[in-house]
């Protein structure tokens, strides 16, 4: 009889899914904690992996029917739409610990003078962020001749199809402040088209490609006893991972800053093996690899969990269970749009070609000697560029230089622009999975066709497809024509084995990619020493070096920075209301007094 009981207590698990999914209430300010931590008891978790001989044909078939009856498509459905709609932005999950870290030395004053290094995402965002705070003398210095560094974005060959270089993706439960800002500065050119479901090959002479969904459920269904059991109960036994996934998540991250980094003391793999998700091993390689963030035998837990938090696995959930909404979206007219508008807005001022020789900081001002030899004096600076770069012109104190020499850049990112004859396929983006392996550095990992996501109906009256390809490699290399030959070759033989013809090469961007600390840096807390250091020296550093490397990452860390304004102007706010509060009861007293003699006077 043991299977019967095994039957129905898959059943009430799968209803309870439900149960628990639709007492779920919208705006509790944990959603995804409460849902998970109902349905997900030792003992429930122990009934997913009965051995074989516990499962007979028939009790297979019972299985099956109680799976069936248990959970109907429609409330799935249900269950993880309110789970979506519930969910709480990741600034409230990671970025308050670092926030609490804050304690400035000094903060800018409205009337400083400003110098932010560097015009990227984190540059520009910041000074349009001190430009809506009231700053008026905020410039941003720039060594290229171009905005938005690594947001990079060309309209050749097909005009009306932006191919991002860079910057590509957004992801619905984050990107908070990008929309916000579009939406403050009225950028009518802001739109995000939802990007289809990405494909996955096994290898580049796969011939058949599955969804990336079919590809997560085939690894899980491989596992006994999934195998045997509807793809939709697979479906729900990853997602089951991924809500346990979650809340484990969001357990870590609510711990103080440095129980984080010491429980996150290994590599990503290591950490998903240690805390039983080898399950979601592929989902999570492929995540964190093919978006060049490095392989998760070696990238640094911290660094892993920090890129697939709760935000994007929820994207993977929503898809995976069918939902209506996608994982991310790209922008329909370019990234580098968006920056552009921004410094077009008349709210900020760049200096171009600007190059820094020797910055000189003390307690009371900034002075920016340019390689021409011209003297700049400011209030107050922000470093943008990459923190180890910086200290090429930085006058760093051994503190600083401790935490600078701490970071690594070894890795690199490669996006080439590539034609091809026309293919019929209407994949718009497909991945290799054999590429996640770290011994296949430089190999193929990604191609995407943007033309077939902006424009899906029409992709078949084209001659030839243009598409970006992207390519890692974690070792350290020079940038030599050497190096950019070998890697194009890679390419080439990459691309033709997976079936693309007559191939042509028109761009390619070897990206740094990206600065970050080693285990042993963050094991001295380095990131946290830079935290405790901002507004020192009249200083703050920010950009992706500083924590991590996404446009959606570098504004949450300006926002946590200029965070101290607003604090510092309600303290300040306090104090004048409790200047003010202490003169308003004499004034009332006095007008009380002057009352009282009146009604005496009309009294008498
Ligand atoms: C291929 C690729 C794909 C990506 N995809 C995404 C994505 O889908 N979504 C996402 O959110 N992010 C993505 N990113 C990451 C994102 O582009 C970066 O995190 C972001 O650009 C970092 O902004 P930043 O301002 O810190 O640095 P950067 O973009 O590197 O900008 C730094 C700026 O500082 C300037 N600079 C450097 N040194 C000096 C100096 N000494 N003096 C003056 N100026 C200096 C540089 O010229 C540059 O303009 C991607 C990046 C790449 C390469």
């Amino acid at each position: 009889m043991k299977y019967v009981s095994i039957t129905l207590s898959i059943a009430c698990l799968l209803a309870s899914t439900c149960d628990a999914g639709a007492a779920f209430v919208v705006s509790s300010p944990q959603p995804s904690t409460q849902t998970t931590s109902s349905f997900l008891g030792k003992k429930d978790s122990a009934l997913l992996t009965p051995t074989t001989s516990q499962i007979s044909k028939t009790s297979l078939f019972m299985v099956r029917k109680g799976v069936e009856k248990g959970l109907e498509l429609k409330k799935k459905q249900e269950v993880l739409k309110k789970l979506n709609e519930g969910y709480v932005p990741s600034k409230a999950q990671r970025f308050n610990k670092w926030e609490e870290l804050l304690d400035p030395e000094y903060t800018p004053q409205v009337t400083d003078k400003i110098a932010i290094v560097g015009a990227g995402p984190a540059g520009l965002h910041m000074a349009f962020k001190l430009n809506e705070l009231g700053f008026q003398h905020v410039t941003v210095l720039e060594k290229d001749v171009r905005i938005a560094g690594k947001s990079f974005t060309e309209y050749i060959y097909e005009k009306e199809v932006p191919q991002e270089f860079g910057t590509c993706y957004t992801i619905p439960y984050k990107y908070q402040e990008l929309r916000r800002i579009a939406a403050a500065t009225g950028n009518v050119f802001f739109e995000e088209i939802p990007v289809p479901e990405r494909h996955v090959y096994a290898d580049y002479t796969d011939k058949e490609p599955i969804t990336q969904t079919e590809w997560l459920i085939s690894s899980k269904k491989k596992k006994f006893p999934f195998r045997l059991l509807p793809d939709f109960a697979s479906e729900i036994a990853v997602a089951v991972d991924m809500l346990r996934f979650i809340r484990k998540h969001d357990s870590l991250f609510a711990k103080p800053i440095n129980d984080i980094i010491s429980a996150t003391n290994m590599d990503l793999k290591a950490w998903l093996i240690k805390n039983g998700f080898d399950d979601l091993i592929p989902v999570i390689s492929l995540a964190n690899t093919v978006q060049g963030y490095g392989y998760i035998d070696h990238v640094p837990a911290l660094y892993g969990l920090w890129w697939n938090a709760p935000a994007e696995i929820e994207g993977f959930l929503a898809t995976k269970l069918r939902m209506v909404k996608q994982p991310a979206s790209i922008l329909r007219n370019g990234f580098v749009q968006y920056w552009e508008w921004i410094y077009n807005s008349g709210r900020i001022n760049v200096k171009e070609g600007f190059e820094i020789s020797k910055m000189e900081r003390s307690d009371d001002r900034v002075v920016i000697t340019t390689k021409d030899g011209h003297k700049y004096d400011y209030d107050f600076c922000v470093i943008t560029c990459n923190l180890k770069d910086a200290l090429q012109f930085l006058d760093a104190r051994p503190e600083e230089k401790e935490i600078f020499d701490g970071l690594q850049d070894r890795s690199n990112l490669i996006t080439t622009l590539f034609s091809c004859q026309h293919s019929t396929d209407p994949v718009a983006i497909s991945s290799w999975t054999t590429s996640l392996d770290p011994q296949k550095q430089a190999r193929l990992m990604t191609v995407r066709n943007s033309a077939k996501i902006f424009f899906p109906e029409d992709v078949g009256t084209r001659d030839r497809d243009f598409l970006i390809s992207y390519q890692y490699v974690e070792e350290s290399r020079p940038n030599t024509t050497e190096y950019r030959q070998e890697l194009e070759a890679t390419l080439l033989n990459d691309l033709k084995a997976a079936g693309f013809q007559d191939i042509e090469i028109h761009e390619q961007k070897v990206w740094p990619y990206f600065q970050r600390w080693t285990q042993e840096g963050l094991n001295k807390g380095l990131p946290v020493k830079l935290m405790r250091r901002q507004g020192g020296l009249r200083t703050w550093f920010a950009g992706a070096s500083t924590l991590f490397e996404s446009v959606h990452d570098c504004m949450e860390y300006n926002l946590a920075l200029t965070s101290t304004i607003d604090k510092q102007r309600s303290e300040n706010g306090r104090f004048m209301r409790s200047v003010a509060t202490a003169v308003t009861p004499q004034e009332t007293s006095a007008t009380e007094s002057v009352n009282e003699e009146k009604i005496r006077v009309e009294k008498r």
